[in-house]
Protein backbone atom coordinates (compact mmCIF):
# COMPACT_ATOMS: atom_id res chain seq x y z
CA UNK A 1 0.00 0.00 0.00
CA UNK A 2 1.51 2.82 -1.22
CA UNK A 3 1.15 6.86 0.13
CA UNK A 4 0.04 9.15 -2.44
CA UNK A 5 -0.87 12.64 -0.76
CA UNK A 6 -0.22 13.86 2.83
CA UNK A 7 -4.15 15.32 2.85
CA UNK A 8 -3.64 16.71 6.47
CA UNK A 9 -1.13 16.79 9.37
CA UNK A 10 -2.47 17.24 12.88
CA UNK A 11 -0.83 16.95 16.04
CA UNK A 12 0.29 13.65 16.83
CA UNK A 13 -0.79 11.80 13.34
CA UNK A 14 -0.66 12.40 9.47
CA UNK A 15 -3.00 11.26 7.03
CA UNK A 16 -2.14 10.19 3.27
CA UNK A 17 -4.38 9.13 0.82
CA UNK A 18 -4.05 5.89 -1.01
CA UNK A 19 -5.17 4.58 -4.37
CA UNK A 20 -8.40 3.13 -2.67
CA UNK A 21 -10.49 6.18 -2.55
CA UNK A 22 -11.97 4.75 0.73
CA UNK A 23 -9.07 4.30 2.59
CA UNK A 24 -6.18 5.89 4.18
CA UNK A 25 -3.05 5.64 5.66
CA UNK A 26 -2.72 7.27 9.30
CA UNK A 27 1.09 7.68 10.49
CA UNK A 28 1.69 8.42 14.37
CA UNK A 29 4.75 10.84 14.97
CA UNK A 30 6.38 11.01 18.63
CA UNK A 31 5.11 14.71 18.66
CA UNK A 32 3.35 15.20 21.87
CA UNK A 33 0.92 18.41 22.94
CA UNK A 34 -0.92 19.80 26.15
CA UNK A 35 -2.97 22.42 27.07
CA UNK A 36 -4.67 23.32 23.30
CA UNK A 37 -0.52 22.94 22.18
CA UNK A 38 1.13 25.25 24.77
CA UNK A 39 2.87 22.98 25.87
CA UNK A 40 5.09 20.69 23.45
CA UNK A 41 7.41 18.46 23.55
CA UNK A 42 8.37 14.72 22.08
CA UNK A 43 8.08 11.43 23.71
CA UNK A 44 10.67 8.46 22.09
CA UNK A 45 8.61 5.85 20.62
CA UNK A 46 5.32 7.03 21.81
CA UNK A 47 4.17 6.60 17.97
CA UNK A 48 4.97 3.61 17.66
CA UNK A 49 3.40 2.26 21.07
CA UNK A 50 -0.10 4.22 20.40
CA UNK A 51 -0.45 3.17 17.45
CA UNK A 52 0.03 -0.65 18.21
CA UNK A 53 -2.03 0.15 21.23
CA UNK A 54 -5.04 1.86 19.45
CA UNK A 55 -5.10 -0.91 16.85
CA UNK A 56 -5.17 -3.78 19.98
CA UNK A 57 -7.91 -2.16 21.11
CA UNK A 58 -9.80 -1.52 18.24
CA UNK A 59 -9.36 -5.17 16.94
CA UNK A 60 -10.83 -5.95 20.04
CA UNK A 61 -13.48 -3.15 20.39
CA UNK A 62 -14.27 -4.64 16.27
CA UNK A 63 -14.26 -8.60 17.86
CA UNK A 64 -16.68 -7.24 20.15
CA UNK A 65 -19.60 -5.54 17.83
CA UNK A 66 -18.38 -2.34 17.77
CA UNK A 67 -17.77 -0.79 13.76
CA UNK A 68 -14.71 0.61 13.58
CA UNK A 69 -12.50 2.69 10.84
CA UNK A 70 -9.48 -0.27 11.62
CA UNK A 71 -8.15 -2.04 8.91
CA UNK A 72 -4.74 -3.03 8.94
CA UNK A 73 -1.09 -2.62 10.59
CA UNK A 74 0.83 -1.89 7.89
CA UNK A 75 4.18 -1.66 10.19
CA UNK A 76 5.09 0.29 13.19
CA UNK A 77 4.08 3.59 12.71
CA UNK A 78 1.70 3.45 9.88
CA UNK A 79 -2.20 2.07 10.02
CA UNK A 80 -5.09 1.41 7.28
CA UNK A 81 -8.15 2.66 8.24
CA UNK A 82 -11.10 3.50 6.40
CA UNK A 83 -11.30 6.78 5.11
CA UNK A 84 -14.40 8.98 7.29
CA UNK A 85 -15.53 12.31 7.34
CA UNK A 86 -15.24 12.91 10.74
CA UNK A 87 -17.87 14.11 13.18
CA UNK A 88 -17.43 17.48 14.81
CA UNK A 89 -18.19 16.48 18.34
CA UNK A 90 -15.37 14.72 21.00
CA UNK A 91 -16.64 12.39 23.24
CA UNK A 92 -15.24 12.19 27.36
CA UNK A 93 -16.49 8.97 28.97
CA UNK A 94 -15.76 9.03 32.49
CA UNK A 95 -15.77 6.26 35.25
CA UNK A 96 -13.58 8.47 37.79
CA UNK A 97 -13.68 12.29 38.44
CA UNK A 98 -9.98 13.55 37.46
CA UNK A 99 -8.34 16.52 35.17
CA UNK A 100 -10.87 18.95 34.02
CA UNK A 101 -13.74 17.40 35.38
CA UNK A 102 -12.00 17.91 39.21
CA UNK A 103 -11.02 21.22 38.03
CA UNK A 104 -14.76 22.39 37.16
CA UNK A 105 -17.19 20.59 39.57
CA UNK A 106 -14.68 20.64 42.82
CA UNK A 107 -14.98 17.13 43.16
CA UNK A 108 -11.34 15.44 43.98
CA UNK A 109 -9.46 13.32 41.30
CA UNK A 110 -9.69 9.89 41.99
CA UNK A 111 -13.52 10.06 43.23
CA UNK A 112 -15.49 7.13 42.07
CA UNK A 113 -18.63 8.60 39.95
CA UNK A 114 -21.96 7.12 40.99
CA UNK A 115 -22.77 6.62 37.23
CA UNK A 116 -20.49 6.97 33.71
CA UNK A 117 -20.52 10.92 32.57
CA UNK A 118 -20.77 11.52 28.90
CA UNK A 119 -19.53 14.95 28.16
CA UNK A 120 -19.59 16.69 24.85
CA UNK A 121 -17.06 19.02 22.94
CA UNK A 122 -17.32 20.84 19.83
CA UNK A 123 -14.15 19.54 17.86
CA UNK A 124 -12.31 23.43 16.85
CA UNK A 125 -8.76 23.72 18.05
CA UNK A 126 -9.12 27.51 17.05
CA UNK A 127 -11.82 27.16 20.14
CA UNK A 128 -10.07 25.32 22.14
CA UNK A 129 -12.31 22.14 21.55
CA UNK A 130 -15.53 23.79 24.10
CA UNK A 131 -17.87 21.83 25.81
CA UNK A 132 -21.11 21.37 24.01
CA UNK A 133 -24.64 20.32 24.90
CA UNK A 134 -26.89 17.90 22.64
CA UNK A 135 -28.79 21.47 21.88
CA UNK A 136 -25.69 23.16 20.65
CA UNK A 137 -24.87 20.13 18.49
CA UNK A 138 -28.20 19.82 17.15
CA UNK A 139 -28.63 23.62 16.31
CA UNK A 140 -25.13 24.09 14.65
CA UNK A 141 -26.18 20.70 12.96
CA UNK A 142 -22.30 18.90 13.95
CA UNK A 143 -24.63 15.51 14.14
CA UNK A 144 -28.11 14.86 13.42
CA UNK A 145 -29.93 13.06 16.38
CA UNK A 146 -29.73 9.50 14.56
CA UNK A 147 -26.03 10.19 14.76
CA UNK A 148 -25.79 11.53 18.07
CA UNK A 149 -27.65 8.55 19.41
CA UNK A 150 -25.64 5.98 17.61
CA UNK A 151 -22.08 8.13 19.17
CA UNK A 152 -23.58 7.66 22.69
CA UNK A 153 -25.05 4.32 22.15
CA UNK A 154 -21.32 3.48 21.07
CA UNK A 155 -19.42 5.37 23.59
CA UNK A 156 -21.15 3.50 26.59
CA UNK A 157 -20.54 -0.05 24.87
CA UNK A 158 -16.62 1.05 24.48
CA UNK A 159 -16.60 1.77 27.69
CA UNK A 160 -17.59 -0.91 29.40
CA UNK A 161 -15.62 -3.72 27.14
CA UNK A 162 -12.20 -1.39 27.45
CA UNK A 163 -12.96 -1.20 31.34
CA UNK A 164 -13.66 -4.99 31.62
CA UNK A 165 -10.49 -5.49 29.36
CA UNK A 166 -7.77 -3.26 31.13
CA UNK A 167 -9.18 -4.46 34.62
CA UNK A 168 -7.80 -7.72 33.86
CA UNK A 169 -3.71 -6.33 33.00
CA UNK A 170 -4.48 -4.16 36.10
CA UNK A 171 -5.04 -0.84 34.77
CA UNK A 172 -8.27 0.95 35.53
CA UNK A 173 -10.03 3.29 32.76
CA UNK A 174 -10.52 6.62 34.59
CA UNK A 175 -11.57 8.67 31.26
CA UNK A 176 -11.07 8.75 27.68
CA UNK A 177 -11.83 10.81 24.81
CA UNK A 178 -13.35 9.14 21.37
CA UNK A 179 -14.12 10.20 17.99
CA UNK A 180 -16.44 9.22 14.88
CA UNK A 181 -16.34 9.38 11.40
CA UNK A 182 -19.04 9.16 8.78
CA UNK A 183 -18.45 5.98 6.00
CA UNK A 184 -20.70 4.93 3.74
CA UNK A 185 -24.27 6.68 5.85
CA UNK A 186 -23.20 4.89 9.06
CA UNK A 187 -21.37 5.87 12.53
CA UNK A 188 -17.92 3.95 13.01
CA UNK A 189 -15.32 4.74 15.63
CA UNK A 190 -12.15 6.78 14.54
CA UNK A 191 -9.42 8.42 15.67
CA UNK A 192 -7.12 6.34 17.84
CA UNK A 193 -7.40 5.48 21.87
CA UNK A 194 -3.94 5.33 23.48
CA UNK A 195 -2.29 6.72 26.15
CA UNK A 196 -2.21 10.19 24.64
CA UNK A 197 -6.38 10.21 24.49
CA UNK A 198 -6.88 7.79 28.02
CA UNK A 199 -6.16 8.10 31.68
CA UNK A 200 -4.96 4.56 32.55
CA UNK A 201 -4.41 4.51 36.18
CA UNK A 202 -2.05 1.22 37.62
CA UNK A 203 -5.12 -0.95 39.49
CA UNK A 204 -2.84 -1.36 42.65
CA UNK A 205 -0.69 1.57 42.82
CA UNK A 206 -3.18 4.12 41.17
CA UNK A 207 0.40 5.12 39.12
CA UNK A 208 -0.63 6.93 36.37
CA UNK A 209 0.04 5.09 32.93
CA UNK A 210 -0.81 8.21 30.50
CA UNK A 211 -0.05 11.49 29.01
CA UNK A 212 -0.44 13.01 32.59
CA UNK A 213 2.72 11.74 33.03
CA UNK A 214 4.30 14.52 30.11
CA UNK A 215 1.16 17.15 31.53
CA UNK A 216 2.20 17.13 34.47
CA UNK A 217 5.99 16.44 34.35
CA UNK A 218 5.87 13.78 36.28
CA UNK A 219 9.03 12.26 34.73
CA UNK A 220 8.91 8.29 33.00
CA UNK A 221 7.08 8.95 30.47
CA UNK A 222 8.25 7.18 27.94
CA UNK A 223 8.42 3.70 30.24
CA UNK A 224 4.49 4.70 31.10
CA UNK A 225 3.55 4.37 27.47
CA UNK A 226 5.89 1.11 26.97
CA UNK A 227 4.32 0.01 29.98
CA UNK A 228 0.97 -0.01 28.82
CA UNK A 229 1.70 -1.99 25.34
CA UNK A 230 3.53 -4.35 27.20
CA UNK A 231 0.45 -5.23 29.30
CA UNK A 232 -2.00 -4.97 25.98
CA UNK A 233 0.38 -7.14 23.70
CA UNK A 234 3.41 -8.26 26.15
CA UNK A 235 5.60 -6.98 23.71
CA UNK A 236 8.40 -4.83 25.34
N1 LIG B 1 -8.71 14.17 26.04
C1 LIG B 1 -8.14 14.03 24.79
N2 LIG B 1 -8.09 15.09 23.94
C2 LIG B 1 -8.59 16.31 24.27
C3 LIG B 1 -9.17 16.47 25.54
C4 LIG B 1 -9.22 15.38 26.40
O1 LIG B 1 -7.70 12.95 24.43
O2 LIG B 1 -8.53 17.25 23.44
C5 LIG B 1 -8.79 13.03 26.95
C6 LIG B 1 -7.79 13.15 28.10
O3 LIG B 1 -6.59 12.50 27.80
C7 LIG B 1 -8.52 12.46 29.22
C8 LIG B 1 -10.00 12.69 28.92
O4 LIG B 1 -10.07 13.01 27.54
O5 LIG B 1 -8.29 11.06 29.17
C9 LIG B 1 -10.62 13.81 29.73
O6 LIG B 1 -9.86 14.98 29.62
P1 LIG B 1 -10.17 16.28 30.46
O7 LIG B 1 -11.45 16.86 29.98
O8 LIG B 1 -10.07 15.96 31.91
O9 LIG B 1 -9.10 17.34 30.01
P2 LIG B 1 -7.56 17.43 30.40
O10 LIG B 1 -7.48 17.41 31.88
O11 LIG B 1 -6.94 16.26 29.72
O12 LIG B 1 -7.16 18.75 29.78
Amino acid sequence: MKKLLLLYEGKAKRVYSVEDPDLVIVEYKDDATAFNGLKRGTIADKGIVNNKVSNHLFQLLERAGVPTHYVRQLNERETLVRKVEIVPVEVIVRNIAAGSLSKRLGIPEGTKLKSTVLEYCYKNDRLGDPMVNEYHIYAMELATRDELSRISDMSFKVNQILSDYLKDVNIELIDFKLEFGRFKGEIILADEISPDTCRFWDSATGEKLDKDRFRRDLGYVEEAYREVLKRLTGEN
